[in-house]
């Protein structure tokens, strides 16, 4: 495959914006506890439509408070230039230079994705370097099994491409536990020319039930061996994130062998998993 390892590589996390004060509270502990590995960044996510718009800003404040490089996210679908300029606007103040830059899902009974001045995220990538040239650096997202909704891989990839050739500087992937299946796509990014960095996703396991739903739902691919180990262990949950830990620490390994330029955690607000995935791979600490 080709070699991305040549770019200084980039070990991030991601968190969602809680719902309510306890959450944000427990939230800051667990946050106290990932920074302590010092990672490239920290990711927020952000509701499409701006569901969960005022609840980003508070975590991306406190992050920021906090002197911790963070990197919001924003939806552009549903949404129209006006307010996705006004959000930009207050990131650049903030002193914010990283974005995840997305067109996201709307929620059900929100329009089906059809509403607002943005329908593709290429057309965001757009917006924001005219709108903003290099203030921010961009990541997008990628798809190593596709988005459940491309036509063809063929038509993913081009889409792809039109994406990063609006700007974009880094591209995290949506979650997957079959290494082979980056290593393909990154292979077919590079013959099409797309060369940029592309950050594998990885998502801990430690629920099997909302693993199983996220996946349904988002086209991940839960491979039949470990779907089906994952679903013995029923109420066991010490020996299924036992062995959730090994399968993915494996992926993760020969993901970093294989050239990966980085890592980008989906932590589900939760410290511990990725800690001991950090731990395990001995990721980069802090001098
Ligand atoms: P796009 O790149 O626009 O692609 C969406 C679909 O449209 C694909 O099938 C693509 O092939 C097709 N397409 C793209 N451009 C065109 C075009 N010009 N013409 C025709 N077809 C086109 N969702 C949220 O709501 N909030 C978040 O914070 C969030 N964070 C995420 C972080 C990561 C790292 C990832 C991988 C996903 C995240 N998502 C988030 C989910 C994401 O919004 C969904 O996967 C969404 O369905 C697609 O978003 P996208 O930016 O990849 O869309």
């Amino acid at each position: 495959m080709p070699l991305q390892s040549q770019q200084t590589p980039t070990y991030s996390v991601e968190l969602f914006p809680p719902k309510t004060p306890e959450g944000m509270e427990k939230l800051k502990h667990e946050i106290a506890e990932l920074n302590s590995v010092s990672p490239s960044y920290v990711s927020v996510t952000y509701g499409a439509g701006g569901s969960t718009r005022d609840r980003t800003f508070e975590t991306v404040d406190w992050l920021r408070g906090h002197h911790i490089e963070t990197a919001p996210h924003i939806a552009c679908v549903g949404s129209a230039r006006t307010e996705i300029r006004e959000i930009l606007g207050r990131y650049r103040e903030q002193g914010i230079r990283r974005l995840v830059a997305l067109r996201g899902d709307l929620p059900s009974g929100m329009g089906g994705g059809t509403g607002g001045d943005f329908r593709y995220a290429n057309e965001l990538v757009t917006f924001i370097r005219d709108e903003f040239g290099d203030t921010f650096k961009i990541e997008v997202a990628a798809y190593p099994e596709y988005h459940p909704q491309s036509g063809s891989p063929e038509r993913d990839l081009a889409n792809f491409k039109r994406k990063v050739e609006a700007g974009a500087d880094a591209a995290i992937t949506q979650y997957f536990y079959n290494p082979d299946a980056y290593f393909a796509f990154v292979e077919s990014c590079d013959r099409v020319g797309v060369t940029l960095p592309i950050i594998p996703g990885i998502m801990p396991i430690t629920n099997y039930t909302q693993l199983a739903r996220f996946s349904d739902a988002c086209g991940a691919e839960i491979p039949r061996w470990v779907r089906r180990r994952l679903e013995a262990y029923g109420d066991d949950v010490e020996s299924l994130r036992a062995f959730g830990h090994e399968v993915v620490l494996k992926l993760c390994r020969r993901l970093i062998d294989g050239g990966a330029p980085g890592l980008h955690f989906y932590t589900m607000n939760q410290s511990g998993p990725t800690l001991r995935l950090w731990q395990d791979l001995a990721l980069p600490r802090p001098a």
